[in-house]
C-alpha cells in the first residue's frame, strides 16, 4: 500500500513512464506525495499517465524524451526544474529488447539500439540528474536493470550485456556520490506479466515455462516493482546504496 506523504515536497523523474513498470512507478510516487515528471519517447502515453496521476489528485507533468539522446535527456530534466523547482528522485526505467538471435546472428543495429537505450540511456540520465540533485543537497536514484543483469539466457546477449552494464554503472555512481547524499541502486525485476515492447510475443507455452522458472510459480506485476522502487527511493532505505536489488519471484534462486 502507498505510504501517505512519504515523498511530500520531493520531485521525481520517471523515464519510460508511459507504460508498464514506469507508469506503475510514477503512479506510486505521485500517490505518496511526489511531484512527478513522466517522460517517455511516446509523449501521448506519458500524457495519459499524467492525466491518471492528476485525476487521482497528484502533481505531474509529461515530457517527450529519447533517453538515447543526451540533449533530449537534459531537456527532460530541465522540465523538472522549470515545473517543480528541482529534482530529488529518479527512476531510470526506459528500456527496449532486441531481436532474439544468438551472438553470431544478432544485427549490429539491434546491438547498438539496445546498448544506446538500456545502458547509455541510464548514463545520460544520471549525468543530467545528479547535478540537479546536488543542488538540493542529495537525492536517490533507482536504475531499472533486470534478472538479466545477473544471469543471461540464450538469444538475449545485447539485453543481458546492457542490464549487467547498468549494475556496474550503478555501483560506480554510488561510490562517487554517496558522500554527497545521493544513493544509487539498481533493481532487477523478474519476468513481468507483459514483456518489454519489441520483445517477441510469448506463446502460452513460453509463458508457462517462464512461470515455472520463478520460485513463486508466476510472473510479476508492475505494482510489485513500483513498491520496491518506492522503498529504495525512500528514507527507509537510507543505508542502501550501490546495490542490485532483485525483485524476481525467486527467478535467480536456482
Ligand atoms: P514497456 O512496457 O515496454 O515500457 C517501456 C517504456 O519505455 C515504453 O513506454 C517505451 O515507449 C519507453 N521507451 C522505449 N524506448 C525509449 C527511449 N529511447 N526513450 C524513452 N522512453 C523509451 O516495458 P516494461 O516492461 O515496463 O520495462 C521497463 C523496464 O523494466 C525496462 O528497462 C525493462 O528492460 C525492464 N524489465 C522489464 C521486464 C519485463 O518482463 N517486462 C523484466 C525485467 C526488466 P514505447 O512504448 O513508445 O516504445
Amino acid at each position: 500500500m502507498p505510504v501517505e506523504d512519504r515523498f511530500a515536497g520531493k520531485v521525481a523523474l520517471v523515464t519510460g513512464a508511459g507504460s508498464g513498470i514506469g507508469r506503475a512507478s510514477a503512479t506510486r510516487l505521485a500517490a505518496e506525495g511526489a511531484a512527478v515528471v513522466a517522460a517517455d519517447i511516446d509523449e501521448a502515453s506519458a500524457g495519459e499517465t499524467v492525466e491518471q496521476l492528476r485525476a487521482a489528485g497528484g502533481r505531474a507533468a509529461a515530457v517527450a524524451v529519447d533517453v538515447s539522446d543526451p540533449a533530449s535527456v537534459e531537456a527532460a530534466v530541465a522540465v523538472a526544474v522549470r515545473e517543480f523547482g528541482g529534482l530529488d528522485l529518479a527512476v531510470n526505467n526506459a528500456g527496449v529488447g532486441a531481436e532474439p538471435e544468438p551472438v553470431g546472428r544478432l544485427s549490429v543495429a539491434g546491438w547498438d539500439r539496445v546498448i544506446a537505450v538500456n545502458l547509455s540511456g541510464v548514463f545520460y540520465c544520471m549525468r543530467a540528474e545528479i547535478p540537479r540533485m546536488l543542488e538540493r543537497g542529495g537525492g536517490a536514484i533507482v536504475n531499472i536493470s533486470s534478472v538479466m543483469g545477473v544471469v543471461a539466457t540464450p538469444t538475449a546477449s545485447a539485453y543481458a550485456a546492457s542490464k549487467h552494464g547498468v549494475v556496474g554503472l550503478t555501483k560506480a555512481a554510488a561510490l562517487e556520490y554517496g558522500g554527497q547524499g545521493i544513493r544509487v541502486n539498481a533493481l532487477g525485476p523478474g519476468f513481468m506479466v507483459t514483456p518489454v515492447k519489441g520483445q517477441r510475443a510469448r506463446s502460452e507455452d513460453v509463458v508457462g515455462g517462464l512461470r515455472a522458472q520463478h520460485a513463486l510459480g508466476r510472473l510479476g506485476q508492475h505494482t510489485e516493482i513500483a513498491a520496491a522502487v518506492s522503498f529504495l527511493l525512500s528514507d527507509e532505505a537510507s543505508f542502501i546504496t550501490g546495490s542490485m536489488q532483485l525483485v524476481d519471484g525467486g527467478f535467480t534462486a536456482r
